[in-house]
């Protein structure tokens, strides 16, 4: 059989490789879109069972589709939004082959483009796009052995408070996955100890505006790169329970127990880090700043909204603040699961090309990688904050595909000198 050949191969399909074929498409670019498993299954399985969108319905979404069966200010279950990209796809009549996975490509020798390996046969392609997620491997760090006898699982795994042995649980990490499922499981009457990390914690609404407006209209969502040495600091935020600020003193008053950053375990004793005050002081500054910068383009701008003072008051500090506990013996705790909310690495082994740096990183600007015809989406900071989230991918998928179509111009044209040679 004669090997298929496409001009573009896109791999995934996420949001991202949703968003990549219509930009593609746009600029007139015949591509395929092959899957491993099913449109949106990250949506589907990765994610556990009450998750809903951290934004609402008006933002977190593609420009021309807004969301069916869901308020816009409301926000969509995690099928809805599977159900929004699977309805998404066939709108833009995307070129998508589902349970097909792609096992290598490797740039061919003395002609241009790639081979492609994948579990249905080989196929050629001038460009690739690797649009398969900046949260593909979950990452457990190897704090507590197995020896322990405790049941660990991370955030991915993770489906509802009933798939859980009885017992308490420790949920170690609080950006919006670990701080979600504490909360959870606290009200699901479990006894719950939650480790928090360094984050941000931006309100949930302000005057009147949902985070996600005032993010926008501040131009954060559009910065080009974190602040230096920010990089890493997750956004604690949920649309959980009709959407709320993600508050640890409330979570605390509740009672959830917070502890410092996990450290270490040795002989079924767990300790943590002195920082638990520094890191809800780091989380509280980020929720004040916030407010400020709300406030000032309020002013600024002779904007009408309501004001709100008392988003300023912070409740006490609960006892696990003031005085933080340093180590927990697991047993004595009656801790019988922990979660890592520990986030995810990327897996790019599949792609044996020159667009990787030392640490395996990819090399690219935005999304365009130092391998000519080799392109990444959904990295994290892509091109900007909002890189890796429905509406910022999508400003990424049009900017690639631009530079997909420039690249096929250059490679198209013909010279006097190609005149010349093919007369002669
Ligand atoms: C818990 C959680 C909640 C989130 N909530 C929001 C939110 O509310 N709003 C928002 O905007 N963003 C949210 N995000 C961020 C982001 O929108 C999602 O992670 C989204 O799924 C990323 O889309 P993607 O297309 O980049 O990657 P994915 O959805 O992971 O898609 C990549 C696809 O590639 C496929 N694939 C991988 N390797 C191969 C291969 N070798 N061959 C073929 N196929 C392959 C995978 O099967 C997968 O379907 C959330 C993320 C997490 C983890």
């Amino acid at each position: 059989m004669p090997t298929e050949k496409t001009d573009t191969l896109v791999v995934g399909a996420g949001q991202a490789g949703i968003a990549m074929s219509e930009h593609l498409s746009a600029q007139g670019i015949p591509h395929l879109v092959l899957e491993k498993n099913r449109v949106a299954e990250a949506w589907r399985t990765g994610r556990w069972e009450s998750l809903v969108a951290n934004g609402p319905a008006w933002h977190d979404r593609f420009p021309n589709l807004e969301f069916e069966g869901c308020d816009p200010d409301g926000f969509p279950t995690k099928t809805i939004v599977a159900t929004y990209m699977e309805t998404y796809a066939r709108m833009i009549d995307a070129p998508i082959r589902t349970g097909v996975e792609v096992a290598k490509a490797e740039r061919n020798q003395g002609r241009p483009g790639f081979t492609v390996e994948t579990s249905a046969g080989k196929i050629e392609a001038l460009n690739v796009v690797a649009a398969t997620g900046a949260f593909q491997h979950p990452v457990i760090p190897p704090v507590v052995p197995e020896s322990e006898g405790v049941t660990q699982l991370h955030s991915f795994h993770y489906k509802s408070p009933d798939q859980l042995p009885e017992g308490a649980v420790l949920v170690v990490g609080a950006g919006s996955s670990g701080a979600q499922i504490a909360d959870e499981l606290n009200r699901a009457g479990r006894r719950v100890y939650l480790s928090v990390g360094p984050h941000e914690r931006p309100p949930r609404a302000y005057r009147g505006r949902d985070f996600c407006w005032w993010l926008g209209v501040l131009g954060l969502w559009d910065m080009a790169a974190a602040e230096p040495g920010k990089e890493h600091v997750t956004i604690s935020v949920s649309g959980a329970y009709g959407g709320q600020t993600m508050d640890f003193r409330r979570l605390a008053s509740e009672g959830v127990t917070l502890l410092g950053l996990t450290e270490a375990c040795t002989e079924g004793v767990v300790r943590f880090r002195d920082d638990l005050r520094t890191n809800i002081a780091a989380g509280d500054a980020s929720y004040i700043q916030m407010l400020d910068l709300a406030d000032a383009y309020t002013t600024r701008n002779g904007l009408d909204l309501p004001q709100e003072p008392e988003a300023r008051d912070m409740l006490p500090d609960p006892e696990c603040l003031t005085n933080p506990i340093r180590e927990l013996d697991l047993k004595g705790a009656g801790i019988t699961t922990i979660i890592w909310a520990t986030g995810f690495r990327q897996d790019f082994s599949w792609m044996k090309v020159d667009a990787f740096d030392e640490s395996g990183r990819p090399r690219h600007q935005r999304g365009v990688s130092s391998e000519p015809g080799i392109y990444f989406l959904g990295l994290p900071w892509q091109s900007r904050r909002g890189s890796t989230f429905i509406w910022g991918v999508w400003h990424d998928a049009k900017y690639v595909a631009e530079q997909i179509a420039i690249q096929g111009k250059y490679r198209a044209y013909r010279g006097a000198s190609d005149h010349q040679a093919s007369a002669s």
